[in-house]
């Protein structure tokens, strides 16, 4: 195996004994710092993909893994995730993750966070972090006493607060671009829509759907959330029904809305779908991207790539550096739309999936900033003044 020079020295770790099979393992990806401190039991791994728009940003997990192996592979493919998301968000940011080895119900103390908040530290604005599964906004106090790289974190702190508005938000820019594409028409109301999900993001849409007098078919688990949505309905111009969880996919509507879990895409479900198109939030909504993609193209059914409509939540999250303003946020996630268009026009130009055309646009976005330069991309100022 060749160390190329994308390979930077693995740093704080003590793996595998510099073995180059280690630099295998991450190759594509910039850096790996394995972040070890016994007293406070803190085990992590900050993976950093790509800088080439800017410092990299990603959430922290928190879970227990078999093996460090599963902990590296989840922060590597968690990190060139991010990667992605950031550059079809248009953002100056480029891909990173941490995750932290351990029982979030069990294994949590401040000490660990501030000593996780020293390792982030030591990477100088390389790196921006804050909450992701397994961690809370409680953790990333603790963190924020150690380091200014925090993002994503609650107005009181001076952070842009709940990030589920913004990306409803951009879930209704999704929805208005793909309305244009196969409607020639922006306008929501008078079409169908079988929502899957009612949580914090599925019922911010839903509500405005209603607004608007649009016709929906919802299901989730959560009973709460079925009666909230059966009570909104009575007051505005739109009309709900509530289906069986399975029954969603045979749904007769004109866009289907996937605000729940990801994987719901597959061989079980893509030859019951009567919609024209998919556009929600969930993430990884396609089981086998490539496959599945390929077979909705070929039934006609237009899917809009989960990252370019969910990304209004990661907009606010890296707008933070500037000071919070609902305003711009909101300016930037209107951007969706175009985004959109743009992407259902290309795959429609090129004979490829939506997913692909999205793809190339992302990497393009990559490739033109390669000229800056940003290798080593460290934050352009400090952020918060929380330190004790
Ligand atoms: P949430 O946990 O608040 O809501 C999920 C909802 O789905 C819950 O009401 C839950 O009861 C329901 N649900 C779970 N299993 C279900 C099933 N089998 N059938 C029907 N409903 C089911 O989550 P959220 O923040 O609203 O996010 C929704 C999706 O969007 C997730 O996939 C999430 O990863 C993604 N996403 C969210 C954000 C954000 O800002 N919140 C950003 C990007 C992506």
């Amino acid at each position: 195996m060749k160390v190329t020079e994308e390979n930077v020295k693995v740093e704080n770790g003590i793996h595998n004994g510099g073995e180059p099979d280690m630099f295998e393992k991450i190759s594509g990806h910039q850096q790996v710092v394995f972040c070890n401190d016994p007293k406070t039991g803190l085990q992590a791994i900050i993976a950093i993909h790509d800088t080439t728009l800017g410092p990299a940003l990603g959430g922290t997990r928190m879970r227990q893994y078999n093996s460090v192996d599963e902990a590296l592979e989840d922060a590597l493919r968690l990190s060139k995730g991010m990667t992605h998301k950031c550059a079809a968000a248009g953002l100056d940011f480029g891909g990173g993750k941490a995750v932290i080895i351990g029982d979030p119900a069990k294994d949590k103390s401040p000490a660990l966070f501030r000593a996780f908040g020293q390792f982030v530290d030591s990477l100088n604005g390389r790196f921006y972090t804050g909450t992701d599964m397994g961690t809370t906004m409680d953790d990333f106090v603790s963190v924020m006493n150690e380091t200014n790289y925090v993002c994503g974190i609650p107005e009181a702190y001076g952070g842009g607060g709940d990030s589920s508005i913004p990306t409803a938000q951009g879930v209704i820019y999704g929805l208005k671009a793909t309305s244009k594409y196969l409607f020639d028409t922006d306008d929501l109301s008078g079409k169908t829509y079988s929502i899957q999900g009612l949580g914090k993001v599925g019922f911010k849409v839903a509500e405005h759907l209603l607004e608007v007098g649009a016709k929906l078919y919802v299901t989730d688990i959560n009973k709460e959330a079925l009666e909230l949505i059966k009570q909104k309905a009575e007051a505005e111009k739109g009309s709900v029904e509530v289906v069986e969880s399975d029954a969603i996919y045979g749904v007769d509507a004109d866009i289907f809305v996937p605000c729940a879990m990801g994987a719901i895409i597959n061989d079980e479900t893509i030859d019951q779908l009567k919609v024209k198109a998919i556009c929600g939030s969930a993430n990884n909504q396609l089981l086998e991207e490539e496959r599945h993609g390929q077979e909705l193209q070929e039934k006609g059914i237009l899917i809009a790539p989960d990252y370019i409509v969910n990304a209004g939540g990661l907009i606010q999250v890296a707008d933070e550096l500037y000071g919070a303003n609902h305003e711009r946020v909101l300016i930037k996630t209107k951007e969706i739309y175009n985004a959109l268009l743009d992407i259902y026009k290309q795959s429609h130009l090129d004979s490829i999936t939506t997913l692909e055309a999205a793809n190339r646009k992302c990497e393009k976005r990559i490739e033109e900033g390669s000229s800056l330069n940003n290798f080593f991309a460290r934050a352009r100022r400090p952020k918060w003044n929380v330190r004790q």
